[in-house]
């Protein structure tokens, strides 16, 4: 049987559009579906990528309904309200649980055997509405959770090294967003632990360097949406790397938004870690071996997200 590579994605906004652009321009998918509430901003995405076919591996792309993710590899869920200049991602709660609820629920009906990855922020607590509502085993379900933290933060110290950000190994895990951990302690470029790196290299790093770096990390996105109103660039990279992953059965190693099951004494609840991502999803989680600190660190993040999804199950309408 030839193997289709179909994705759906659910929000033709920016991100779910440039998502599809992405996806269209690395030639992944032979069939995409956009799906939207708005159906003339789906057809209209649709038609803006297809008039660029000759110019891009032929694949079907259109606006459907739910009826087409049936057959979908991937969903890739970008439906719902953006954060505006001064709002955190947390201020979308509520109103974007209802709607990743509704979706989630559309896609139990219709599609068979999709992999879901959500976007939609706050993305750890949208990822555990989804989670909760699918069908689907936990593995199949996670958000895109802090892989554009780690992107930034990898691209943050590729700039302040002067090295390829593909040479630097660094994670940012835990929460998309205010609870956010950089794991300094395993932080390495080619296998060189960073401190040892540090002296290595000629470069003199002021010593409060490294809380420099991770805030620029933290508060890049509303940096980005302060000058410009939105972010799609980065996140549709990373949510085309996942369903690259997934699609290829890559077994690539991406730090993602998972249901905890006992990692640390946490228990339900979906936050950033590193996974082996491949046909199917989620095919083990990596347990980082982390320090006091960042053990720290993510149960207090583990705690918070927690009380959030309460405040969410009980209060939204
Ligand atoms: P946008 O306003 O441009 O697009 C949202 C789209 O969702 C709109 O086209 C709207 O019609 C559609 N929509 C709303 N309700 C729907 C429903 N029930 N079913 C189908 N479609 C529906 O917003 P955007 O800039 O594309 O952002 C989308 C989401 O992605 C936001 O929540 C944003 O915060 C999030 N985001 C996440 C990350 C991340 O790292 N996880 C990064 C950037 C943006």
């Amino acid at each position: 049987m030839i193997k289709k590579n179909k994705v759906a994605i659910v929000g033709a906004g920016q991100v779910g559009a440039t998502t599809a652009y992405t996806l269209a321009v690395k030639g992944l998918v032979s069939e995409l579906v956009i799906i939207d509430i708005n159906t003339d901003k789906a057809k209209g995405e649709a038609l803006d990528i297809n008039h660029g076919m000759p110019f891009l591996n032929p694949a079907k792309i259109y606006a459907g309904t739910y009826q087409d993710t049936k057959d979908a590899e991937v969903v890739i869920i970008t439906a719902g309200l953006p954060r505006r200049p001064g709002q955190s991602r947390r201020d979308l709660i509520h109103s974007n649980n209802r709607i990743v609820q509704d979706i989630v629920k559309q896609l139990n009906t219709h599609a068979d055997d999709p992999v879901i990855i959500v976007a939609t922020n706050p993305v750890d607590l949208m990822a555990l509405t989804a989670q909760r509502t699918s069908k689907q085993p936990k593995e199949k379900v996670f958000g895109s959770g802090t892989l554009l933290d780690t992107a930034r933060f990898r691209f943050t110290l590729a700039q302040n090294c002067h090295i390829e950000a593909r040479s630097i190994q660094a994670d940012i895990i835990g929460e998309h967003g205010e609870g956010e951990i950089p794991v300094w302690s395993l932080a390495n470029i080619s296998g060189v632990p960073m401190a040892t790196y540090c002296s290595i290299c000629n470069r003199i790093c002021e010593s409060q360097k490294r809380e420099q770096i991770f805030l620029e990390v933290r508060d890049a996105g509303m940096e980005v949406i302060k000058k410009k109103g939105a972010t799609y660039y980065a996140i549709a990279l990373t949510l085309t790397r996942l369903a690259e992953a997934v699609l290829k059965d890559e077994h690539s190693v991406l730090t993602v938004s998972m249901h905890i099951n006992g990692y640390l004494g946490i228990y339900d609840v979906s936050m950033g870690l590193p996974a082996v991502i491949g046909s199917g999803g989620i095919q083990k989680t990596i347990e980082l071996p982390l320090n006091q600190q960042e053990r720290e660190d993510f149960i207090a993040t583990s705690a918070v997200l927690k009380e959030l999804a309460r405040d969410m199950e009980e209060f939204t309408p």
